[in-house]
């Protein structure tokens, strides 16, 4: 796949309650957090106590006819983008994922991932559980549904008690209500929104601007928000725990036009070039991102280093998604598929390129040695954020450490493995300094560039905490 070097989310949620629409306005709001995963996707709506499910492999746009939709009546649905990270790329994964007890049924989506799924499912088979998929999302169901026989709302917190990691879901029951939660850690962003009265649940802000929904808030990280016909009610269960939102967010996987915990995604990314700049200042006839990923952290550079900004590479926006590359020539050409260098703008020119992360590093080298077969005279790279040296454990499908290219080398050997004159990161310190907040160590999760993981984990079990 040409995506392999990049990183990869997991999933992207959304919900709405009480609107005529709903099935609508929820592929809408998919629409807008395509970029959140592009395996499946999947629409969940609640009808006189029952619940339909429509669900299938690829973008929303190729799921979906009108018709579909309107074969999904009901004014309470949840919406779900997924890819995987816990699970196979298979339909039975594909969410929202339904369950049925006592003639209630009950439907969930989720983007994160569960780091103890692997000893809540042993203990849930124990007592009798049987699982259909291995996705750690139908443990979290599981696990709701048992408890909430002792009463709703308790049995959420409890529930919620004894999750580990990263969680945002919007669950959907059969009588239509709508639940949000966030994790203690708030590693996932959540939010909540209103349109003509009706509250909306979205993994970012920019789905709610779709839909023409006004922002209300984020959900507090720990917080269960319950919505229903008498309106909502919030839930802030006691934890001790420092929040650590995932910073990744941030410099990679959001939507620029999003805007989390009160800082706008562009501008962030914006900040972040303005301070690499400051960092890693270098002469050069032009700034150039390799668009889309570094397009905003190369503005902030240019601005901040007076150096001009140039757009020397062309996206082709109509790649599909599954390019097979069984070989290295054909690998080469699926990444020349993708960007195709501006030659009358490179020849003889000094660049700095803007990238904002290095995964494996395959793409990035084919894509300087490109520049260099085209004349470029000095070639340099600067990062917008830190080295990746760390897998991540809470839904980010980085690969493992010793795939992390940054893990494996010093910066002097993936300068010269890269075919750079220079390259430099963004510091951790810069990283930070860019949030504009007071003590950003309790504010942000950034254990994929320093190895403080804010969640423990069982370093044994892998990844895919199910284990298949
Ligand atoms: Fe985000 Fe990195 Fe933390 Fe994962 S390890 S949640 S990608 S900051």
């Amino acid at each position: 796949m040409i995506e392999h070097d990049r990183p990869r989310d997991e999933c992207g949620v959304f919900g709405i309650h009480g609107h005529p629409e709903a099935a609508k306005i929820t592929y809408f709001g998919l629409y807008a957090l395509q970029h959140r995963g592009q395996e499946s996707a999947g629409i969940a709506v609640a009808n006189d106590k029952r619940i339909d499910v429509h669900k299938g492999m690829g973008l929303v746009h190729e799921i979906y006819t009108m018709e579909d939709l309107e074969k999904l009546p009901g004014t309470s649905a949840i919406g779900h983008v997924r890819y995987s990270t816990t699970g196979g790329s298979v339909l039975a994964n594909a969410q929202p994922f339904t369950a049925r007890h006592k003639n209630k049924t009950y439907a969930v989506a989720h983007n994160g991932n569960l780091v103890n799924a692997h000893i809540l499912k042993e203990e849930l088979e124990e007592m009798g559980s049987i699982f259909q998929t291995t996705m750690d999302s139908e443990v979290a169901i599981h696990l709701f549904i048992r408890n909430v026989q002792r009463g709703f709302v308790d049995g959420m917190v409890e529930t919620v008690s004894r999750l580990k990691g990263a969680f945002s879901f919007v669950i959907l029951t059969g009588k239509g209500e709508l639940i949000g939660i966030k994790d203690p850690n708030g590693f996932r962003p959540l939010c909540l929104g209103r349109l003509n009265g009706h509250y909306l649940l979205a993994s970012e802000t920019c789905a709610l601007d779709l839909v023409q929904a006004e922002f209300v808030r984020e959900l507090e990280p720990g917080e269960i928000v319950i919505i229903d016909d008498s309106g909502i009610r919030s839930i802030m269960p006691e934890t001790r725990v420092t929040p650590s939102m995932c910073i990744f967010e941030y410099i990679y996987f959001a939507r620029p036009d999003s805007t989390i915990a009160g800082r706008n995604v562009y501008q962030m990314r914006k900040a972040h070039g303005k301070r690499l700049a400051r960092e890693a200042p270098v002469e050069a006839d032009f700034v150039m991102p390799f668009p889309d990923s570094g397009n905003y952290a190369a503005l902030g550079y240019s601005e901040e280093s007076g150096i001009p900004f140039e757009m020397a590479m062309i996206r082709n926006h109509y790649v599909g998604r599954s390019f097979i590359q069984p070989t290295q020539s054909m690998r080469d050409f699926a990444v020349r598929i993708k960007l195709n260098p501006v030659k009358e703008q490179i020849k003889g020119k000094d660049i700095i390129i803007i990238e904002d992360s290095i995964i494996r590093g395959t793409t990035a080298r084919t894509r300087v040695k490109a520049l260099r077969e085209l004349g470029a005279k000095k070639v340099h790279m600067r990062i917008s954020c830190p080295p990746h040296r760390f897998p991540c454990y809470y839904g980010i499908d980085f690969s493992t450490k010793g795939e992390l290219i940054a893990a494996t080398k010093t910066i002097d050997e993936l300068r010269d493995y890269l075919g750079l004159d220079s390259l430099h990161y963004l510091s951790i310190e810069g990283m930070l300094a860019a949030g504009g907040v007071e003590n950003p160590e309790r504010h942000f999760c950034k254990a994929c560039f320093d190895g403080k993981y804010p969640v423990p984990f069982d370093p044994s079990i892998s990844k895919n905490c199910l284990g298949d």
